[in-house]
C-alpha cells in the first residue's frame, strides 16, 4: 500500500513527489511517458511574476523565493537565471497596454520598471531591434531549464524513496464509499489512500469517470528552438499583445513560441532515446509567422538556424487560473491541473501547496481561488491564457 499515489510527473507531480517524500510518505509517481513528456517539456519555462493574476501572485512571489536555492537543495542543475523579464510595447497602442501593467503590478507590490524610450531598452539588452518603443522590466523574473528542472525533482525523489513507474498509464481511480482506494493502471493496480492527479491536459481522462470535470479549452502554442549561437540575451522576452514571447537558454539556443493557437487535434507518439513521447507538430504558417515576429524584435533570432521545432497544449481554465483542491467530493483525492500556460514557474509551490493538502493541514498560502467548486456556478470561459515567458 502506498500513502499516496502521484499521476503525472511533470513540475506539478514531479515536485509535488519530492515535498511529500521529504516529508517521509511512501509515494509512488506514475507517468504515462516520463518526466516532462508534456507542458513541462514543452514550455518556454520563463519563471516570472509579472503579469499575473492577483491570485497567482503570492504563488510566484514564493515560487521566485524557492528558485534562488533550488538548483542546491535538489543538488542538480535548474540553470535558474534571474535575467529579468521584459515586455515590449511595438505600438503606441501597445506601449499604453505597458504603462497600465506597470501601475497595476506596481500598486500590487511588484518590482516593475518602464523603460520609456529604445534608449532605455537597449542598454540592458542591445539584441531588442530599435524600432521597438518601450517596455516593462521585472528584474525578479527570469527563466530555468526545464527538463534538467524536472528531472532534479524527480532524482531527488527517488533518492528520498519515491518509486517511478514511467512509461504506464493510469487508467482509473478506484474509490470505495466515496474514498480512494487504489490506481489501475495499464500494469496492475497500486493500492492507496490518496491520489493526486496532476495529469495536465489529460486530468479529465481520470477525473470523469468520478464525476468530476474541471472545464478547459486546449489550445496550441507554436515552439521554436534555434541552433547554439552567441549569447546576446539574458531577460525573457515578451510583447504587450502576446502574439509570441521567447528568451535564449543557458545553451546559447533560442527558444520562441506564439500566441494561443486552435489545436487542429493531432497528437502522436515517437520512440526516443528515454523512451516514448508524445508530440503535437505545428504548421508551417505557424512557425514562418513566429520567426517573423520574434525576429522583428530580436534580429539575431531571425539569423540563427532553426534546429527543432514542436508545438505544446495549455490546460486552459475559463479564468485562466489552476486548480488546487482536495475538496473534490471524494476522500483522499487532490487535484492540481489547468495552469492556464502558466504553472512551469510555480511548480516548486505547487508541490508545497499539495503537500498541505495531502497531509490535511491548513494551505501555507491562500488558495481558495483555486477551488475546484468556483465552476459549480459558472463554466463560462472569461480569460485567455496570455504567454509572456
Ligand atoms: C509552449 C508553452 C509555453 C509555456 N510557457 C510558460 C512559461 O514561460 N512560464 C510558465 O510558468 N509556464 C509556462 N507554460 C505552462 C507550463 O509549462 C505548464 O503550466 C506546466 O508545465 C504544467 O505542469 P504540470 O505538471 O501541471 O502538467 P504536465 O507537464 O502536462 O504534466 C502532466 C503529466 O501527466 C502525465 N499523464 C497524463 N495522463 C496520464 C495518465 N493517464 N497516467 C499517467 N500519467 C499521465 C503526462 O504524461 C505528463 O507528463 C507554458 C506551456 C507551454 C505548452
Amino acid at each position: 500500500m502506498a500513502d499516496v499515489v502521484i499521476i503525472g510527473a511533470g513540475i506539478s507531480g514531479s515536485s509535488s513527489a519530492y515535498e511529500l517524500a521529504r516529508e517521509g510518505l511512501d509515494v509512488v509517481l506514475v507517468d504515462r511517458f516520463g518526466p516532462a513528456a508534456m507542458a513541462s517539456g514543452w514550455t518556454l519555462a520563463g519563471v516570472r511574476q509579472s503579469g499575473r493574476h492577483p491570485a497567482e501572485l503570492p504563488l510566484a512571489k514564493a515560487a521566485v523565493d524557492i528558485w534562488a536555492t533550488l538548483a542546491d537543495e535538489l543538488d542538480s542543475p535548474t540553470h535558474y537565471r534571474r535575467g529579468g523579464n521584459l515586455r515590449l510595447a511595438r505600438t503606441p497602442e501597445e506601449a499604453a497596454v505597458i504603462e497600465d501593467i506597470v501601475r497595476d503590478q506596481t500598486a500590487a507590490g511588484l518590482e516593475l520598471k518602464l523603460l520609456k524610450t529604445n534608449k532605455d531598452i537597449r542598454e540592458i539588452a542591445p539584441a531588442i531591434a530599435e524600432h521597438v518603443l518601450t517596455a516593462s522590466l521585472c528584474p525578479t523574473d527570469g527563466s530555468a531549464d526545464p527538463s534538467s528542472t524536472v528531472l532534479g525533482f524527480v532524482r531527488a525523489a527517488e533518492r528520498l524513496g519515491v518509486k517511478t513507474r514511467f512509461g504506464e498509464r493510469v487508467l482509473s481511480i478506484e474509490v470505495e464509499d466515496g474514498r480512494v482506494t487504489g490506481v489501475v493502471t495499464d500494469q496492475g493496480r497500486i493500492p492507496t489512500r490518496k491520489v493526486v492527479v496532476a495529469a495536465g491536459i489529460f486530468g479529465n481522462e481520470i477525473l470523469r469517470p468520478l464525476g468530476i470535470d474541471v472545464p478547459l479549452q486546449i489550445p496550441m502554442v507554436t515552439v521554436l528552438r534555434s541552433a547554439p549561437v552567441d549569447a546576446v540575451l539574458t531577460q525573457v522576452i515578451g510583447v504587450a499583445n502576446a502574439d509570441c514571447a521567447g528568451r535564449q537558454e543557458y545553451n546559447g539556443r533560442f527558444r520562441v513560441t506564439s500566441g494561443l493557437q486552435d489545436w487542429h487535434g493531432g497528437l502522436s507518439e515517437t520512440r526516443t532515446e528515454v523512451g516514448t513521447r508524445p508530440r503535437v507538430l505545428p504548421t508551417g504558417q505557424s512557425m514562418a509567422e513566429v520567426v517573423d515576429l520574434f525576429g522583428d524584435i530580436v534580429p539575431a533570432f531571425a539569423a540563427a538556424q532553426i534546429e527543432d521545432y514542436w508545438a505544446g497544449l495549455i490546460d486552459l481554465t475559463p479564468d485562466a487560473i489552476p486548480v488546487i483542491d482536495a475538496d473534490v467530493g471524494i476522500e483522499g483525492l487532490v487535484v492540481t491541473m489547468g495552469f492556464s500556460g502558466h504553472g512551469f514557474c510555480l511548480g516548486p509551490i505547487t508541490g508545497k501547496l499539495v503537500s498541505d493538502l495531502v497531509r490535511e493541514r491548513p494551505a501555507r498560502l491562500a488558495i481558495e481561488p483555486f477551488k475546484y467548486s468556483r465552476f459549480h456556478n459558472s463554466r463560462e470561459f472569461t480569460e485567455g491564457a496570455t504567454l509572456h515567458g
